[in-house]
Protein backbone atom coordinates (compact mmCIF):
# COMPACT_ATOMS: atom_id res chain seq x y z
CA UNK A 1 0.00 0.00 0.00
CA UNK A 2 1.29 3.63 -1.15
CA UNK A 3 0.52 6.44 0.93
CA UNK A 4 1.70 10.03 2.31
CA UNK A 5 2.02 11.05 5.80
CA UNK A 6 -0.27 14.12 6.36
CA UNK A 7 -1.24 16.30 9.21
CA UNK A 8 -2.74 13.82 11.72
CA UNK A 9 -5.82 15.85 11.68
CA UNK A 10 -7.55 12.33 11.51
CA UNK A 11 -6.26 11.87 14.73
CA UNK A 12 -7.12 12.11 18.44
CA UNK A 13 -4.16 10.87 20.34
CA UNK A 14 -4.74 9.67 24.04
CA UNK A 15 -1.67 7.24 24.05
CA UNK A 16 -0.25 9.42 26.74
CA UNK A 17 -3.24 9.27 28.81
CA UNK A 18 -5.13 6.65 28.70
CA UNK A 19 -2.65 4.24 30.29
CA UNK A 20 -0.29 6.13 31.52
CA UNK A 21 -2.65 7.39 34.61
CA UNK A 22 -3.99 4.31 35.16
CA UNK A 23 -0.99 1.96 35.40
CA UNK A 24 0.18 4.73 37.69
CA UNK A 25 -2.86 4.18 39.90
CA UNK A 26 -2.32 0.41 40.35
CA UNK A 27 -5.02 -2.17 40.66
CA UNK A 28 -6.34 -1.11 43.89
CA UNK A 29 -6.41 2.49 43.48
CA UNK A 30 -8.10 1.77 40.19
CA UNK A 31 -10.80 -0.34 41.94
CA UNK A 32 -10.84 2.42 44.09
CA UNK A 33 -11.42 5.40 41.67
CA UNK A 34 -14.04 3.02 39.62
CA UNK A 35 -16.32 2.58 42.62
CA UNK A 36 -15.70 6.07 43.55
CA UNK A 37 -16.30 7.17 40.28
CA UNK A 38 -19.75 5.09 40.34
CA UNK A 39 -20.65 6.34 43.67
CA UNK A 40 -20.56 10.33 42.89
CA UNK A 41 -21.70 10.06 39.21
CA UNK A 42 -18.47 11.82 38.79
CA UNK A 43 -15.70 10.66 35.99
CA UNK A 44 -12.60 10.52 38.91
CA UNK A 45 -10.41 9.35 36.26
CA UNK A 46 -10.99 12.41 33.88
CA UNK A 47 -9.73 14.63 37.11
CA UNK A 48 -6.71 12.23 37.02
CA UNK A 49 -6.17 12.98 33.15
CA UNK A 50 -6.71 9.41 32.30
CA UNK A 51 -10.69 10.49 30.65
CA UNK A 52 -11.24 11.44 27.21
CA UNK A 53 -12.87 14.65 28.67
CA UNK A 54 -10.26 16.10 30.63
CA UNK A 55 -7.55 18.33 28.89
CA UNK A 56 -4.33 19.09 31.48
CA UNK A 57 -1.98 16.65 31.75
CA UNK A 58 -2.42 16.11 35.52
CA UNK A 59 -0.70 13.20 37.22
CA UNK A 60 0.69 12.06 33.25
CA UNK A 61 3.45 13.00 31.26
CA UNK A 62 1.01 13.00 28.62
CA UNK A 63 3.66 12.18 26.30
CA UNK A 64 3.13 8.63 25.19
CA UNK A 65 6.45 5.81 25.14
CA UNK A 66 6.87 4.98 21.10
CA UNK A 67 8.34 4.17 18.39
CA UNK A 68 9.55 5.24 15.10
CA UNK A 69 7.76 2.24 13.80
CA UNK A 70 4.78 3.01 16.08
CA UNK A 71 4.54 7.05 14.60
CA UNK A 72 4.40 5.59 10.81
CA UNK A 73 1.27 3.61 11.93
CA UNK A 74 0.05 6.76 13.15
CA UNK A 75 0.40 8.16 10.15
CA UNK A 76 -0.82 5.04 8.22
CA UNK A 77 -3.94 5.69 9.88
CA UNK A 78 -4.14 9.07 9.81
CA UNK A 79 -4.07 8.71 5.80
CA UNK A 80 -6.70 6.13 5.44
CA UNK A 81 -9.04 7.79 7.49
CA UNK A 82 -8.65 10.74 5.41
CA UNK A 83 -8.68 8.98 2.89
CA UNK A 84 -11.83 6.71 2.90
CA UNK A 85 -13.40 9.96 4.83
CA UNK A 86 -12.66 11.67 1.43
CA UNK A 87 -15.10 8.64 -0.26
CA UNK A 88 -17.55 8.87 1.94
CA UNK A 89 -17.99 12.89 1.66
CA UNK A 90 -17.68 12.62 -1.81
CA UNK A 91 -20.29 10.36 -2.00
CA UNK A 92 -22.71 11.41 0.52
CA UNK A 93 -22.40 14.93 0.20
CA UNK A 94 -23.86 17.06 3.46
CA UNK A 95 -25.23 13.58 4.71
CA UNK A 96 -21.32 12.83 5.95
CA UNK A 97 -19.33 14.30 8.88
CA UNK A 98 -15.96 13.87 9.28
CA UNK A 99 -15.33 11.58 12.47
CA UNK A 100 -11.75 11.33 14.28
CA UNK A 101 -10.00 7.90 15.35
CA UNK A 102 -9.10 7.87 18.96
CA UNK A 103 -5.75 6.13 19.53
CA UNK A 104 -5.58 4.83 23.56
CA UNK A 105 -3.49 2.33 25.35
CA UNK A 106 -4.58 -0.53 27.19
CA UNK A 107 -8.05 0.81 28.51
CA UNK A 108 -9.87 3.95 27.48
CA UNK A 109 -13.28 5.77 28.99
CA UNK A 110 -15.45 6.28 26.10
CA UNK A 111 -18.96 7.80 26.24
CA UNK A 112 -19.89 3.92 25.48
CA UNK A 113 -18.35 3.44 29.02
CA UNK A 114 -15.32 1.95 29.81
CA UNK A 115 -13.30 -0.44 27.48
CA UNK A 116 -10.08 -2.26 27.55
CA UNK A 117 -7.68 -3.15 24.12
CA UNK A 118 -8.84 -6.53 24.42
CA UNK A 119 -12.16 -5.51 23.37
CA UNK A 120 -10.62 -4.76 19.69
CA UNK A 121 -10.84 -1.58 17.71
CA UNK A 122 -14.71 -0.49 18.14
CA UNK A 123 -17.07 2.66 17.08
CA UNK A 124 -18.93 4.61 19.64
CA UNK A 125 -21.81 5.81 18.35
CA UNK A 126 -22.67 7.88 21.49
CA UNK A 127 -19.82 10.65 20.75
CA UNK A 128 -19.55 9.40 17.43
CA UNK A 129 -15.47 8.29 17.07
CA UNK A 130 -13.64 5.25 16.32
CA UNK A 131 -11.06 4.15 18.79
CA UNK A 132 -8.10 2.25 18.52
CA UNK A 133 -4.91 0.87 20.28
CA UNK A 134 -2.39 0.27 17.67
CA UNK A 135 -1.24 -2.73 19.64
CA UNK A 136 -4.11 -4.40 17.85
CA UNK A 137 -2.79 -4.30 14.89
CA UNK A 138 0.45 -6.77 16.26
CA UNK A 139 -2.60 -9.58 17.41
CA UNK A 140 -4.03 -9.13 13.66
CA UNK A 141 -0.57 -9.89 11.95
CA UNK A 142 0.58 -12.60 14.66
CA UNK A 143 -2.92 -13.99 16.63
CA UNK A 144 -4.73 -14.01 13.65
CA UNK A 145 -1.59 -14.41 11.19
CA UNK A 146 -3.10 -11.64 8.90
CA UNK A 147 -0.62 -8.98 8.53
CA UNK A 148 0.10 -6.04 5.92
CA UNK A 149 -1.01 -2.50 5.69
CA UNK A 150 -4.06 -3.13 3.88
CA UNK A 151 -5.11 -5.63 6.54
CA UNK A 152 -5.07 -3.00 9.03
CA UNK A 153 -6.94 -0.41 6.68
CA UNK A 154 -9.86 -3.01 6.12
CA UNK A 155 -9.96 -2.93 10.26
CA UNK A 156 -10.24 0.93 10.40
CA UNK A 157 -12.24 1.57 7.51
CA UNK A 158 -14.31 -0.97 8.84
CA UNK A 159 -14.91 0.82 11.92
CA UNK A 160 -15.59 3.67 9.66
CA UNK A 161 -17.94 1.83 7.97
CA UNK A 162 -19.99 1.78 11.08
CA UNK A 163 -19.62 5.99 11.65
CA UNK A 164 -21.49 6.20 8.04
CA UNK A 165 -24.38 3.28 9.55
CA UNK A 166 -24.80 5.14 12.44
CA UNK A 167 -25.33 8.99 10.11
CA UNK A 168 -27.49 7.13 7.84
CA UNK A 169 -29.49 5.33 10.66
CA UNK A 170 -28.53 1.85 10.47
CA UNK A 171 -27.33 1.47 13.46
CA UNK A 172 -30.72 2.95 15.46
CA UNK A 173 -32.70 0.42 13.72
CA UNK A 174 -30.98 -3.07 14.86
CA UNK A 175 -30.83 -1.88 18.09
CA UNK A 176 -31.51 -5.07 20.74
CA UNK A 177 -31.81 -7.79 17.79
CA UNK A 178 -30.79 -11.26 18.70
CA UNK A 179 -27.61 -12.72 17.38
CA UNK A 180 -27.07 -15.61 15.07
CA UNK A 181 -25.87 -16.03 11.21
CA UNK A 182 -29.03 -14.20 10.05
CA UNK A 183 -29.69 -11.23 12.69
CA UNK A 184 -29.42 -7.98 12.03
CA UNK A 185 -26.46 -7.32 14.43
CA UNK A 186 -24.40 -9.71 11.79
CA UNK A 187 -26.06 -8.17 8.64
CA UNK A 188 -24.52 -4.62 10.23
CA UNK A 189 -21.36 -5.99 11.07
CA UNK A 190 -21.18 -7.95 7.33
CA UNK A 191 -22.67 -4.26 5.45
CA UNK A 192 -19.11 -2.51 7.45
CA UNK A 193 -17.03 -5.26 5.99
CA UNK A 194 -18.76 -3.83 2.72
CA UNK A 195 -18.36 -0.60 3.19
CA UNK A 196 -14.65 -1.47 4.18
CA UNK A 197 -14.54 -3.06 0.52
CA UNK A 198 -16.14 0.08 -1.34
CA UNK A 199 -13.05 2.04 -0.08
CA UNK A 200 -10.55 -0.80 -1.41
CA UNK A 201 -12.25 -0.35 -4.20
CA UNK A 202 -11.32 3.62 -4.72
CA UNK A 203 -7.93 2.67 -3.15
CA UNK A 204 -6.74 -0.22 -6.15
CA UNK A 205 -7.44 2.23 -8.94
CA UNK A 206 -4.01 3.66 -10.61
CA UNK A 207 -2.67 6.81 -10.11
CA UNK A 208 -4.12 7.39 -6.81
CA UNK A 209 -0.79 7.69 -4.79
CA UNK A 210 -0.06 10.42 -7.35
CA UNK A 211 -3.04 12.43 -6.85
CA UNK A 212 -1.88 12.27 -3.18
CA UNK A 213 -4.10 9.46 -2.53
CA UNK A 214 -3.66 5.74 -1.05
CA UNK A 215 -3.06 3.14 -3.59
CA UNK A 216 -3.09 -0.38 -3.29
CA UNK A 217 0.06 -2.38 -4.76
CA UNK A 218 -1.00 -5.57 -7.00
CA UNK A 219 -2.04 -8.40 -4.12
CA UNK A 220 -2.65 -6.18 -1.75
CA UNK A 221 -6.25 -7.18 -1.81
CA UNK A 222 -5.65 -10.44 -0.78
CA UNK A 223 -4.17 -9.35 2.82
CA UNK A 224 -7.76 -7.65 4.10
CA UNK A 225 -9.62 -11.06 2.46
CA UNK A 226 -7.29 -12.65 4.51
CA UNK A 227 -7.95 -10.53 7.46
CA UNK A 228 -11.40 -10.67 7.24
CA UNK A 229 -11.96 -15.07 7.06
CA UNK A 230 -9.59 -14.39 10.43
CA UNK A 231 -11.76 -12.44 12.41
CA UNK A 232 -14.70 -14.37 11.21
CA UNK A 233 -17.25 -15.75 14.50
CA UNK A 234 -16.77 -19.17 13.67
CA UNK A 235 -13.15 -19.10 13.65
CA UNK A 236 -12.91 -16.68 16.82
CA UNK A 237 -15.16 -19.49 19.02
CA UNK A 238 -13.04 -22.03 17.35
CA UNK A 239 -10.03 -20.83 18.61
CA UNK A 240 -11.46 -19.90 21.89
CA UNK A 241 -13.57 -22.85 22.82
CA UNK A 242 -12.72 -25.30 20.30
CA UNK A 243 -16.69 -25.62 18.89
CA UNK A 244 -18.77 -23.45 16.70
CA UNK A 245 -22.04 -21.89 18.24
CA UNK A 246 -23.77 -20.09 15.07
CA UNK A 247 -26.35 -18.75 17.17
CA UNK A 248 -24.33 -16.90 18.87
CA UNK A 249 -22.60 -15.23 15.56
CA UNK A 250 -22.66 -11.29 16.20
CA UNK A 251 -20.24 -10.37 13.11
CA UNK A 252 -20.73 -13.48 10.63
CA UNK A 253 -18.53 -16.22 9.89
CA UNK A 254 -15.10 -16.33 7.94
CA UNK A 255 -17.15 -16.79 4.80
CA UNK A 256 -19.39 -14.40 5.17
CA UNK A 257 -17.20 -11.76 6.05
CA UNK A 258 -15.20 -12.41 2.74
CA UNK A 259 -18.13 -12.47 0.48
CA UNK A 260 -19.44 -8.86 1.86
CA UNK A 261 -15.99 -7.37 1.53
CA UNK A 262 -15.48 -8.86 -2.03
CA UNK A 263 -18.96 -6.98 -2.82
CA UNK A 264 -17.34 -3.62 -1.70
CA UNK A 265 -14.13 -4.28 -3.37
CA UNK A 266 -15.86 -5.70 -7.21
CA UNK A 267 -18.10 -3.37 -7.87
CA UNK A 268 -17.04 -0.32 -5.14
CA UNK A 269 -20.67 1.05 -5.22
CA UNK A 270 -21.87 1.04 -1.54
CA UNK A 271 -25.70 1.07 -2.16
CA UNK A 272 -24.72 -2.81 -3.31
CA UNK A 273 -24.02 -3.48 0.42
CA UNK A 274 -27.35 -4.22 1.71
CA UNK A 275 -26.96 -7.53 3.52
CA UNK A 276 -30.41 -6.55 5.44
CA UNK A 277 -32.55 -8.23 2.62
CA UNK A 278 -30.90 -11.46 3.35
CA UNK A 279 -31.68 -11.36 6.77
CA UNK A 280 -34.39 -11.74 9.23
CA UNK A 281 -34.71 -9.14 12.20
ZN1 LIG B 1 -17.85 -3.98 13.47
Amino acid sequence: MRWTPGDRGNIEDLRGRSAGGIAGLGIGGFLILLVLSWATGTNLFSLLGTGPSSSGSVGTSGEPRTSPAEERLVDMVDAVAEDAQDMWEEMLGGRYERTRVVLFRDAIQSACGFAESATGPFYCPGDRKVYLDLGFFSDLSRRFAAPGEFAEAYVLTHEIGHHVQNLLGYTERVRGSRTGPNSASVALELQADCFAGTWGHRASQQGRFQAGGVELDPGDAEQAIKAAAAIGDDRLQRMATGRVMPERFTHGSSAQRVEWFRRGMEGGDPRACDPFGTTTR
